[in-house]
């Protein structure tokens, strides 16, 4: 399976890694012709504003556009933002999930925090369920889900940290930066 990380900006190596380790083929992506024959992208954590204007000046929002409509994709923390279709405020955004949005959530950098999650979608039969630690730095929130979306995982406050639509995953922390790779081949499996 070939894989995509958009390299723009931000953790994409730490994905490549991962996702390299169950096995994908994995490829970075700057340019739409770096899109072509991917099963999925995935987009990383980093600055949402920078990967966004990035993505304007290297020609990426209208091929992501178009490859999200028919591909896998996920989102992790900035990613995530920049796969929502509405932020209240202004900055270049996919628009692909029906999601909103809140940026920096939580506070700051130094309100950064870990959190074990009950993650049902990760569960598999005869496979002893266990949560997800989760890993949030300056994490945005999912505020609400709507049409196709739905939440994969929520705070113990209820709030949404995970959404899927379809073949498009958005999750507010970086599984990435974790030994748990479960999230990695959910995504693998969505990409299939
Ligand atoms: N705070 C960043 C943003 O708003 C996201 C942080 C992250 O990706 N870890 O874009």
């Amino acid at each position: 399976m070939k894989l995509g990380v958009l390299a723009l900006q931000g953790d994409f190596i730490e994905h490549q890694h991962m996702l390299a380790g169950l096995g994908a083929e994995v490829v970075q992506v700057r340019l739409p012709a770096h899109l072509e024959g991917l099963s999925g992208l995935v987009i990383p954590g980093g600055e949402s504003t920078t990967i966004g204007k990035l993505a304007e000046d290297f020609g990426m929002i209208e091929p992501l556009r178009h490859f999200g409509q028919q591909h896998a994709i996920w989102g992790t923390c900035a990613g995530a933002i920049f796969l929502s279709k509405d932020i209240h405020r202004q900055q270049p955004l996919l628009r692909l999930m029906d999601i909103t949005v809140e940026r920096n959530a939580f506070g700051r950098q130094i309100d950064s925090f870990e959190a074990d999650l009950d993650v049902p979608a990760l569960n598999h039969q005869g496979e002893e369920e266990r949560p997800f630690h989760a890993v949030f730095i300056r994490a945005p929130l999912i505020e609400s889900v709507s049409g196709g979306a739905q939440a994969l995982s929520c705070l113990p406050d209820g709030r949404i940290v995970a959404a899927r639509q379809g073949r498009l995953l958005a999750t507010s922390f970086h599984p990435e930066l974790t030994a748990d790779d479960r999230f990695h081949r959910y995504f693998m499996e969505l990409s299939k």
